[in-house]
């Protein structure tokens, strides 16, 4: 027999490799120093048995880590190691900026302003592009990373384990996918689904921030550190803000834990579903009815 391991073999691996994906563990499992401390958060634990983050939120939500634990995980500057020690450094414009808003803009206008697009690095091993999905004129969007292998395949955001979380999420709150617009900081898949660097957010949030000028939320949410600090224009990470309210142009926005980062540490559930019924209460959605 060759060096080849047979297709059988091959297909769990390449799974295996798909599911670590999901959970945005690949720059650990890769990266992690020899020095650093090992630690039980950063490791892939199975949860491919997660269940809706409301029912489980409240059952946990007395074991909820404290932010510190929350803060060595991927959506936390410590956790990353000396070639990735830093989070991108934030030179988007911010959602925080005077921009003024392009009249007449359309979502169909910026998708084809993206066109095929090469304008940073991540085009080389994209496969799609990830414009978002949804609702064009919704009250709520969730703007996450970056495409991961199933969005990246699909051309769909949030698609892949932590997406079905999020629609888990979105359930929960009493809506549909159909009902929100979901998107991310960078529209093609990170090889090896590292961090977006500053650049590739630079170049590509201002579409994001377009598409947000067009569809005027009343909410958006930030899922995870990197979404937090583009559309916050902070270094801080997410654990210092999370769940507080921030003004943009009559949004209200607010940033929440990645679900990829709820498949690691199911216990965090309980913090972001405290930030999700403020949502529901800042939409009027009611809190005692979890589907329609
Ligand atoms: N994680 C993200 O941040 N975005 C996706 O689309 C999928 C996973």
């Amino acid at each position: 027999m060759g060096s080849r391991p047979p297709d059988d073999l091959r297909k769990k691996l390449e799974d295996r490799l798909h599911f670590y994906d999901d959970l945005r563990l690949g720059p650990y499992f890769r990266d992690r120093m020899p020095a650093e401390t090992p630690d039980a958060a950063l490791r892939g634990k199975k949860t491919g048995s997660e269940s809706a983050v409301a029912p489980k939120a409240a059952a946990t939500s007395g074991t909820a880590p404290p932010p510190v634990v929350a803060a060595k995980a991927r959506d936390a500057a410590p956790a990353r190691t000396p070639q990735t020690a830093f989070l991108p450094l934030v030179q988007a414009p911010s959602l925080f900026d005077s921009a003024e808003r392009i009249a007449g803009d359309t979502l169909e206008a910026i998708r084809a302003d993206i066109g095929d697009c090469t304008r940073c690095r991540l085009h080389q091993q994209r496969n799609k592009i990830v414009f978002g999905d949804g609702n064009g004129k919704a009250s709520l969007v969730f703007v996450g990373e970056g495409p991961g292998h199933d969005e990246d395949m699909q051309g769909i955001p949030f698609v892949g384990r932590a997406g079905q979380l999020l629609t888990q999420m979105i359930d929960a709150m009493g809506l549909r996918r159909e009902d929100v617009y979901i998107c991310n900081i960078v529209k093609c898949r990170p090889p090896e689904n590292r961090l977006p660097e500053k650049d590739e957010i630079g170049t590509c949030s201002p579409f994001l921030l377009r598409q947000i000028g067009v569809i005027g939320p009343k909410v958006i949410v930030c899922l995870g550190n990197v979404a937090a600090q583009t559309l916050l224009g902070t270094h801080k990470s997410i654990s210092q803000y999370r769940g507080q309210w921030f003004d943009y142009r009559g949004a209200r926005m607010i940033a929440t834990y990645h679900p990829a980062y709820l498949l690691r540490n199911p216990a965090a559930k309980a913090d972001v579903w405290v930030d999700l019924k403020k949502v529901m209460v800042e939409l009027g959605l009611p809190l005692n009815r979890t589907r329609r």
